[in-house]
């Protein structure tokens, strides 16, 4: 991240680039010693900390003599592909270039491509695309909640950062270990990560031991061997602390379905489905074929016989009951269930 190598001269491949090379910029960045990127200080320093710093106590360009076109250059490790999709992300989100303003961002992002992105912005302490970015892992953390991810895809249309470019995110099952591996990176919170551990417990015991081998590099992923005892441990406990929370939820005076009795039935209709929900569990990995939009808690009322112990009134107010007390499973529960408040001290 820092100025390096300073007395080694501009080799003679180096590539300027086609996306990020503004004609009046007053810094060069070079990547991997192979694509430069000229651009502005003011907008690195807006945006970064890192870069902020750099400029302030002069090293960039001051100390050594190479330059570009006249213009100072910084020599960075970052990978060029994915600091060229970060630069854009800086230039398209909230800092004004009237004189160039065609920023041309992708419109599929990869899951690996984002995760390099994220990482960047994160050594760079890129204070306002951060939150961003984070917002995006939420965003994943919340389709890990639904079940397992399958090929998932998350419109980007809303994120400031990549407002009016129509950037769809895509992920699948098989990037779930390099996300836990990037929500640890960044320090993301401890429900961000348990959902992302939670998405590697669904995806079966193979995938637990073995990891997945990606097609692009070869390389395998594989959980680490803390966090595999992790989900090995937490596998019976996040069933049975399912299970307890939807009885107790059903069976709680304090619920909207027990205040508002549909008649006086016995078994009322919320002990109709606590008696057939406890002996035929849904499954951790619940997915929910032909329909849509399902929402996690969803899962629950949808597994195939619980429509036909409950009146519709009743069914509605027990998924109103559950949609709150999911949001204390997800956010409270697996964090302590994967044991993530002794590791994060
Ligand atoms: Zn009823």
């Amino acid at each position: 991240m820092s100025p390096s190598d300073s007395n080694t001269p501009t080799p003679p491949t180096l590539q300027r680039d086609a996306d990020v090379w503004i004609e009046d910029g007053n810094i060069v960045l070079v990547a991997k010693r192979s694509v430069a990127f000229r651009l502005y200080r003011g907008l690195l320093a807006y945006h970064s900390t890192v870069f902020r710093d750099m400029f302030s106590i002069g090293s960039a360009g001051a100390e050594d003599d190479e330059k570009m076109d006249d213009i100072p250059v910084v020599h960075l490790t970052d990978p060029p592909d994915a600091f060229r999709l970060f630069l854009l992300v800086l230039i398209s989100s909230g800092f004004s270039t009237p004189r160039w303003s065609h920023a041309k961002l992708p419109r599929q992002l990869s899951f690996p491509m984002f995760d390099a992105i994220m990482r960047i912005a994160h050594k760079y302490e890129a204070t306002h695309v951060l939150p961003l970015l984070s917002c995006l892992l939420g965003e994943m953390a919340d389709q890990s909640r639904r079940g397992p991810w399958g090929d998932n895809r998350v419109d980007l249309s809303d994120d400031d950062a990549f407002a009016g470019s129509r950037v769809t995110l895509y992920f699948s099952n098989d990037d779930a270990i390099d996300a836990l591996d990037l929500t640890r990176h960044v320090g993301a919170e401890p429900s961000i990560v348990a959902a992302m551990l939670w998405q590697c417990c669904i995806q079966g015991p193979i995938y637990l031991r073995d990891g997945i081998t990606h097609d692009a590099d070869g390389v395998v992923r594989r959980l680490s061997e803390e966090d595999y005892v992790r989900c090995v441990r937490a596998l019976p406990q996040l069933l049975l602390a399912r299970r307890d929370m939807v009885l107790q939820t059903a069976l709680s005076s304090n619920s909207l379905v027990a205040r508002r009795p549909c008649g006086a039935k016995s078994p009322t209709c919320a002990e109709a489905f606590c008696d057939k929900y406890a002996r035929n569990l849904p499954p951790l990995n619940l997915t929910s074929e032909g329909s849509g939009e399902v929402i996690p808690y969803d899962g629950e009322l949808l597994w195939h016989w619980s429509r036909s112990c409950m009146c519709q009134g009743c069914y509605g107010w027990l998924l109103q009951d559950l949609r709150v007390a999911f949001k204390t499973y997800w956010c409270s529960d697996l964090p302590k269930i994967f044991q993530l408040e002794s590791i994060s001290t």
